[in-house]
């Protein structure tokens, strides 16, 4: 017990500074840094970088149309149906021989999603029969209101970025 005390006592002995022992430790300090910094970059300069996402990212969506330029969307709100948080609004009008937007018997008058709702789970694009509606690779959709998340049938018309065209292709070549 005495003993044990006196050790505790004891004040820890301290190296002799040596100037050999220094530069090695600033020497190794050196080759890590030298080491990190001629070694493969890993972080990318986004947003000009960005890293690539696999061939099933399933992001913003985009609503298709034929070649001769009539909607895909026949307003059948399968879609909707199957979103399990009901961010899809479909509002269906029948197709005149005036004003013909799809070519079944009726179109998507009123075509929304609601992007703040919507989980990215690809449901609405499996259910729809006629491949109008398809997920892109798209994932910054930040904005500045809560209404401009509400995408509309215009927005969701634009076209389709290359990649999701080469998806789709590879899609139906595989069935
Ligand atoms: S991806 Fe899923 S949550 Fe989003 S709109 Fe389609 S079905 Fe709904
Ligand atoms: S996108 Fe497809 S599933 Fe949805 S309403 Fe149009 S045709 Fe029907």
């Amino acid at each position: 017990m005495a003993d044990e005390k006196e050790d505790q006592n004891k004040t820890p002995k301290r190296e002799t500074p040596s100037v050999l022992s220094d530069v090695a430790a600033l020497a190794k300090g050196m080759q890590r840094t030298l080491g990190e910094y001629f070694s493969p970059q890993v972080t990318l300069q986004y947003p000009e970088d960005k890293s690539p996402r696999s061939e099933r990212y399933r992001g913003r969506h985009y609503l298709r149309r034929y070649d001769n330029g009539l909607e895909r969307c026949i307003g059948c709100e399968l879609c909707a149906a199957a979103c399990p948080v009901g961010c899809i609004l479909v509002i269906a009008a029948e197709n005149t021989d005036e004003k013909r937007v799809s070519p079944g018997e009726r179109y998507a008058k009123t075509y929304e999603i609601n992007m703040l709702r919507c989980i990215f789970c690809g449901y609405c694009e499996e259910a729809c029969p006629v491949q109008a509606i398809v997920l892109g690779p798209e994932y910054e959709l930040s904005d500045t209101s809560r209404e401009k998340f509400v995408y509309t049938k215009e927005m969701l018309l634009e076209p389709l970025p290359p990649d999701v065209q080469a998806r789709l292709d590879s899609k139906s070549e595989k069935k």
